[in-house]
């Protein structure tokens, strides 16, 4: 991947040397540097002495649980981390977003799917760098100084709620974002539980901005995780 000139670290904590090998050739020359922890405790001090761009992170370590090493992180950096997790593990991929992970792949994964992750993340660090008031993606712009949203260039009217739900989703572009988390942010902490809500205001955001809203395109719905905006 181009970027100008620069070159992201990303650090990888994975025990599964397979997986390592292969990243390692193709990485080579994607514009990435590899930087490998094979535990937990690695991944931390590796975290801390090399200060990676963005930690990808697999859930079951050798000496621990990937979502601990989530939480370690969490307390003192904002780096982008992203999820290795297997298909039965739901729960923890879940337990490690609402800790602070910001996106996850489920292995086994292709290389040009990770690879279009880690440019989301890129993206992401990007925009944190330039804290622009417009976002523009797609068919769609908004302005969140005055809170105007349009579709294709038309203006389009929401409610404070579904405003404050859409901008979640569009802080997190391309990023999945769970359901306690929307629910928390958007209701309020005693309402994380409550997914009916979440359902009832995304089929009412996706009215408004998708075509044919029963096969949406821009809101996508992560299967019991969370939802995503489609970059
Ligand atoms: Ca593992």
């Amino acid at each position: 991947m181009s970027n100008g000139n620069l070159t992201h670290k990303v650090l990888l904590v994975e025990d599964d040397a397979a997986i390592t090998s292969l990243l390692r050739t193709y990485f080579r020359d994607s514009g990435f540097r590899l930087i490998e922890a094979s535990t937990g405790a690695q991944g931390l001090a590796a975290a801390i002495e090399k200060r990676p761009d963005i930690i990808l992170l697999d859930l079951g370590l050798p000496d621990g649980d990937g979502v601990d090493v989530v939480i370690a992180l969490r307390e003192w950096c904002r780096t982008p981390i992203l999820i290795m997790s297997g298909r039965s593990d739901d729960d923890g991929k879940i337990r490690a977003l609402d800790a602070g992970a910001d996106d996850y792949i489920t292995k086994p994964f292709s290389v040009g799917e990770l690879m279009a992750r880690l440019r989301v993340a890129v993206r992401h660090i990007e925009l944190r760098e330039t804290e622009s008031p417009i976002f523009e993606s797609g068919p769609l712009k908004i302005d969140f100084a005055h809170r105007y949203v349009w579709l294709n260039d038309e203006l389009i009217k929401f409610t404070p709620l579904e405003y404050k739900l859409l901008s979640l989703l569009v802080k997190h572009c391309g990023k999945v974002v769970t359901h306690r988390q929307l629910l928390r942010e958007v209701w309020g902490a005693e309402y994380q539980e409550d997914s009916q809500y979440l359902r009832v205001y995304m089929g009412y955001l996706r009215k408004k901005l998708e075509p044919t809203p029963e096969s949406p395109k821009l809101i996508l719905t992560e299967h019991r995780v969370g939802y995503r905006l489609a970059i």
